[in-house]
């Protein structure tokens, strides 16, 4: 279907995006796969390209451009390769929105110009050992001190996307306990220094897909945090968070779509290609019923995607919206991989085939963001359940 969400400048950036993969990520991914990580100063590659500072406001070294279309783009570009930018898939999708969001003047001064040239590597903690999906529940604790100079951070996190690589991670902590008709009550955030004594990169951990990207368990031993680095107001942390998870979903909702793209595009040139029984395997009705159903879904992917961004832009994509578009598009895209990776036959399995690690990569887009059962509960809500 024609596509009317993007303009001739987004499709510039495409081109360039594009060239800029070919040349500076496909030749190194088998290493940064091998080795479970992207090196930083490949981020520093990112910043020079403008990649992060699209949506940086221009005082502060940025472009000042007020979309998430042109990180749609990416994320496009990146599923059509089959590779990814590692860890920083949350330096600027996640995580400049609570800065732009939340931060004073004196704060965007010192974070934004690092975060949109690359030396400063953000990332965001909010899942712990103990507490994903009822983040309400978390318990690392954040005191401020007698003379009111810092907080003293202790506790521990998990599954934290760019976590070995960041300079700067969200932490969100309990600065007070729970009010007992409001169990939300008593979050904050935190724009913590990851070279504070006390701070700790624990492993990283080990997964079946996005091994570019450097996921670690992070811990907090009295770590002495200024009060300048408080983001936001005092225990107002909780309403920061659903305020800002719709784009989190949102992006994970077009990195799935893009991935479903890519795998209809890699079965369908294999199929064409892979000759068994004296006919190529696309020649059968069966493969090209399958190429087909998957193609349709891929474009009602595109459609409620584009839909999405549109509305995003115009500030009025809701909790429940951005629920609908992660659940559905994070289900059909399993769907629509499994089965390309079928029409692979035993190569779909071996990992030197972008399928198969398209198949990894996607699994956890139902698990992360929020599950996908999490998703539901939202969207029951919003509907009076
Ligand atoms: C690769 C990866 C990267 C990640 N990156 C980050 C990151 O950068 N920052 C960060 O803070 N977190 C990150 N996460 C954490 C992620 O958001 C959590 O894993 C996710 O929210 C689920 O939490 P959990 O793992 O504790 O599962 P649990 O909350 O323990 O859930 C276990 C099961 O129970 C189900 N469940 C939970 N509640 C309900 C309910 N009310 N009704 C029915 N079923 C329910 C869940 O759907 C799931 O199936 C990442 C995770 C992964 C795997």
């Amino acid at each position: 279907m024609r596509r009317t969400v993007y303009t001739a400048d987004h499709e510039a950036f495409r081109e360039t995006l594009r060239a800029f993969i070919e040349s500076e990520v496909v030749p190194h991914y088998d290493e940064w796969y091998a080795n479970g990580i992207v090196p930083k100063e490949f981020y520093l590659k990112l910043g020079e390209l403008g990649v992060f500072g699209i949506e940086v406001p221009e005082e502060y070294g940025g472009a000042g451009i007020e979309s998430f279309k042109y990180q749609a783009v990416i994320s496009e570009e990146l599923g059509r390769a089959g590779v990814s930018f590692g860890g920083s898939s949350v330096h600027i999708a996640l995580c400049l929105p609570y800065l732009t969001g939340l931060a004073t003047d004196e704060q965007k001064q010192r974070w934004l110009p690092g975060m949109a040239s690359g030396e400063t590597m953000f990332a965001i903690a909010m899942t712990e050992p103990g507490t994903g999906s009822d983040l309400a529940g978390m318990k690392t604790t954040a005191k401020l001190s007698a003379d009111g100079t810092h907080y003293v951070l202790n506790g521990a996190k998990t599954f934290i996307t760019g976590g070995v690589n960041a300079d700067r991670v969200i932490v969100c902590a309990r600065t007070a306990p729970p009010k007992d008709d409001d169990r939300r009550y008593g979050i904050s955030l935190f724009v913590v220094d990851t070279t504070l004594p006390g701070y700790a990169v624990g492993r990283k951990l080990d997964k079946i897909g996005l091994r570019t990207s450097d996921t670690a368990e992070l811990s907090f031993t009295d770590v002495q945090v200024p009060v300048e680095d408080l983001l936001g107001e005092e225990n107002k942390g909780f309403s920061y968070l659903g305020q800002n998870l719709p784009q989190e979903r949102l992006s994970i909702a077009v990195g799935a779509y893009s991935q479903a793209a890519a795998a209809v595009r890699f079965a369908q040139a294999y199929t064409e290609d892979r000759t068994i029984f004296g006919k190529t395997v696309a020649s059968f009705q069966n493969s090209k019923f399958e190429l087909a159903a998957c193609k349709a879904k891929v474009d009602a992917m595109e459609s409620c995607v584009d839909r999405g961004l549109e509305l995003h832009d115009a500030h009025e994509l809701t909790a429940a919206d951005a629920a609908s578009l992660k659940l559905f598009c994070t289900e059909a895209a399993s769907d629509v991989i499994d089965r390309c990776l079928q029409l692979h036959g035993g190569y779909g399995y071996i990992n030197e085939y972008p399928i198969a690690r398209l198949y990894a990569d996607n699994r956890v887009n139902r698990i992360y963001g929020g599950t996908s059962e999490v998703m539901k509960s939202i969207i029951a809500k919003d509907m009076g359940l």
